[in-house]
């Protein structure tokens, strides 16, 4: 593993973050055994930087009780806290209170403001006393360093940068963003300020490791057969010195050891010319394969009308890289053809509560009419209808 220094602390941060939204597990439901071998595994290969979120269901829990028996004080915890639930002064202590037992510790190394994008956000932070607040828990050993999740466009965020005397930042880069959001600018102006820099979605939910459209596959292929896409995400992102942490939201052991094997290698300056082109030609492949930006990050869910965004949304994306044909059978196996309770787009009733929530700033409602005019053609509700109904009469039978 290799380490880089966070500026402001001097703490010796491994290259590789653990980020725990993607705990084994199934959406609000996590495995504990499976998350504690995987994060034990992970500080065994030298992994010492741990984020997670107030608003991750079930995911600091999760982490708390696998560092049980002396593992805490050997890493460093970020954790996140939600500017919409901080509407008065005793908010923050009710929050941090509750981040801190779920996580059983007494202390958070990193302490983040959760996707605060916009400068208006945190004067209204300010207002309700959230400067004096910091120092009496820094003071107080309870916070340690202060910093702030991004997902604003390019302009704001200088302004954010500005805005505070922060200890930290952590914004969404990857060579499809590279541009987008803080993007390259973004990254040097923080680090120029003397910021330690803490990368999330590298590999844009999973999508640049295990979906890239096979146009953008065989471009890496032909550049070099032997490094895999998560290969390529991860170093395109070691490659700059400003990063200083890289989270992967990693799910299972295959991953935690692709990951390690790459956060060994991946110098710093050493990406050529060659390669840089591969992934200008990679990015422009995945940008018109691509229809909808969507990282499956799960924070515009639950839909109070049942709709599953994120996987309307892969099902789409399936269909516009891989054939109207795959991408329907998976729309139908994941909007719930064999399950009793349906989670497909047409049940959008608009109400836009889950765009308010959505980091990559997608036009939900948008969107999902056209996954509803792309993947339900007039047979469809009858035959959700007809799989509902078959598989009701199924479980009645199997609990007989
Ligand atoms: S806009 Fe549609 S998808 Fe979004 S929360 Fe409302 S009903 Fe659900
Ligand atoms: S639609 Fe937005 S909030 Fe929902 S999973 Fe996709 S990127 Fe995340």
């Amino acid at each position: 593993m290799q380490y880089r220094i966070d500026p402001k602390t001097g703490n010796r941060l491994s290259v590789l973050g653990f980020g725990c939204m993607r705990l084994p597990g199934k959406r609000g439901a996590i495995d504990q055994d499976k998350s504690t071998a995987l994060i034990r595994r992970a500080i065994e290969d030298g992994v010492n930087y741990f984020d997670t979120a107030y608003m991750y269901a079930g995911s600091e829990e999760a982490l708390g009780r696998a560092l049980q028996g002396g593992l805490r004080e050997q890493i460093y915890i970020a954790d996140k806290m939600p500017p919409p639930l901080c509407r008065s002064a005793s908010d923050f202590d009710k929050l941090l209170h509750k981040m801190l037992g779920r996580l059983g510790t007494d202390y958070i190394d990193y302490f983040l403001i959760h996707m605060l994008t916009d400068v208006e956000t945190w004067k209204r932070l300010c207002r309700l006393g959230i400067e004096e607040w910091i120092q009496v828990q820094k003071q107080a050993g309870r916070i340690r360093s202060i910093g702030f999740s991004y997902h604003g466009g390019r302009e704001e965020f200088p302004k954010l940068l500005d805005a505070y005397n922060w200890d930290f930042c952590q914004i969404q880069y990857n060579y499809i963003d590279e541009n987008n959001q803080a993007g390259r600018s973004g990254l040097q102006k923080a680090s120029e300020k003397g910021l330690p820099v803490m990368i999330m979605e590298p590999l844009l939910g999973g999508r640049l490791a295990d979906s890239l459209p096979p146009a953008a596959e065989e471009i890496f292929q032909a550049a070099n057969p032997s490094i895999t896409p998560a290969e390529w995400g991860l170093r395109w992102i070691w490659d700059q010195p400003q990063a200083t942490v890289v989270l992967s939201g990693m799910s299972t052991q295959e991953q935690l050891l692709e990951n390690t094997a790459v956060a060994e290698i991946a110098l710093p300056g050493s990406i050529g010319e060659d390669e840089r082109r591969a992934y200008e030609e990679v990015a422009k492949a995945f940008r018109s394969a691509f229809k909808i930006r969507c990282t499956a990050c799960g924070y515009c869910m639950p839909c109070p009308y049942g709709v599953d965004i994120p996987s309307c949304f892969a099902a789409y994306n399936t269909a516009a890289s891989m054939g109207k044909k795959v991408g329907r059978s998976q729309y139908m196996n994941i909007t719930g053809a064999f399950r009793p309770s349906h989670h497909y787009a047409s049940l959008c009733r608009e109400c836009g509560g889950c765009e308010k929530r959505c980091p990559q700033k997608i036009q939900i409602r948008a969107e999902l009419k056209k996954v509803a005019g792309k993947m339900e053609p007039f047979w469809f509700r009858p035959a959700m209808a007809f799989t509902r109904a078959f598989s009701k009469k199924g479980a009645s039978r199997r609990s007989q």
